[in-house]
């Protein structure tokens, strides 16, 4: 049985608790929320906190408020499972009610949070192993070693972004609301990620993700198609998040195509966008979009499946996600 570490658990009860806590913990604290995440994390001592702010119980992170026409704040405390059952989101914001939907198990969305979920950690198949197991093959630089197991030559690590609301969340133009010590910022969602394995995250380690704030729906369709081995419980070895708007006449006037699962950062494959910009959504455009998505994924051999099959498949999915928005019925 894999046991946690010792630490300290302190329960904040107010956003400014929170961040005035996480401040004072210094390089020995981290954020909890859900622990969905962290907690396998730190059995497998991949993080060694001494202290824990947990952030369950502060409810300014655990509101939804606004409206599909004006836009929605979505609090980082809220379950996965409120999220994807949510009858405005489900309705409006349909993509990432989807992606909420597809994390995981039900157990695990009632506890994993939307924050948690956007920073989520980096994935790879020499890393996301017991200590003993990762010792017995030598640490990589992730944690504890020097080198990178997959790409022995590289000085980086290629750590998979792993979350599946992210891509939605980039594609639907989310904005994301930071508090720290030194106080609050409001960000564009694609900016909360670094193209760096060990420390995705663009952010201060003691700023606290608050909210999400979604734009109006405007018109904006959305969905979500995810690739992994077991379809009741396994993290995305893909993830295809596709947003368009189309005119009336059915021609497309603004789209986004994000990929997740396939870089350190989820990555917005504007040339596949551009592909749809101006025409209908019929069978070529589609296809033409979804073979320049395919085009920057350069999956490596750290993931579940292989990598060509994966490279495949980034075709195969973003070509049905159009498919979805433009009302052709799934054959899959
Ligand atoms: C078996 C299994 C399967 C899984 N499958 C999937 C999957 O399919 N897709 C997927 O995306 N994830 C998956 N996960 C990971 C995880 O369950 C989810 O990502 C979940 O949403 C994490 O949310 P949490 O609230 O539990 O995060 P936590 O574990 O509490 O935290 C995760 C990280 O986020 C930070 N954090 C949490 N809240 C905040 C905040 N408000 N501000 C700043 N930082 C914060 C923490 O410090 C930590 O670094 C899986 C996990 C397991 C164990
Ligand atoms: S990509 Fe390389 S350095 Fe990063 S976790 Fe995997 S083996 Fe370690």
């Amino acid at each position: 049985m894999l046991r946690l570490p010792p630490f300290t658990y302190l329960a904040a009860k107010t956003l400014e608790g929170a961040v005035r806590a996480i401040a004072d913990a210094g390089p020995d604290g981290m954020l909890v929320a859900g622990g969905t995440d962290l907690y396998p994390n730190m059995k497998r001592r991949q993080f060694e906190p001494k202290v824990l702010v947990g952030l369950r119980a502060v409810p300014d992170l655990n509101r939804i408020s606004g409206t599909a026409e004006h836009g929605m704040r979505i609090g980082a405390g809220v379950t996965l499972a409120r999220l994807a059952a949510h009858p405005e989101i489900a309705k409006h914001y349909r993509g990432l009610a989807l992606a909420a939907g597809s994390v995981s198990t039900p157990p695990l969305r009632n506890m994993g949070t939307f924050g948690g979920n956007l920073c989520v950690d980096a994935r790879c198949t020499y890393y996301n192993q017991t200590y003993h197991w990762r010792k017995s093959i030598g640490f990589c630089m992730k944690k504890d070693g020097d080198i990178c197991l997959v790409a022995p030559g590289s000085r980086r690590c290629w750590a998979v972004s792993s979350t599946d609301t992210a891509p939605v969340a980039i594609a639907l133009g989310a904005q994301i609301r930071l508090a720290g010590s030194r106080g609050e910022r409001v960000i564009p969602a694609a900016a909360l990620y670094a193209d760096d394995g060990i420390v995705p995250l663009a952010k201060a380690p003691e700023e606290i993700l608050v909210e999400v704030i979604l734009p109006p729906a405007d018109g904006w369709q959305t969905t979500y198609r995810k690739l992994r081995r077991r379809g009741s419980f396994d993290f995305p070895v893909l993830g295809v998040a596709a947003a368009l708007r189309r005119a009336a006449d059915g021609t497309v006037e603004d789209a986004r195509i994000v990929l997740g699962a396939v870089a350190s950062r989820p990555v917005d494959v504007g040339e596949a966008a551009a592909a749809l910009i101006g025409h209908p959504l019929a069978p070529d455009v589609i296809a033409r979009a979804a073979h320049a998505a395919s085009r920057p994924a350069k999956p490596l051999d750290n993931a579940d499946l292989t990598i060509g099959y994966r490279k495949k498949m980034t075709r195969v999915f973003v070509e049905r996600a159009l498919s979805e928005l433009a009302g052709v019925p799934d054959s899959t």
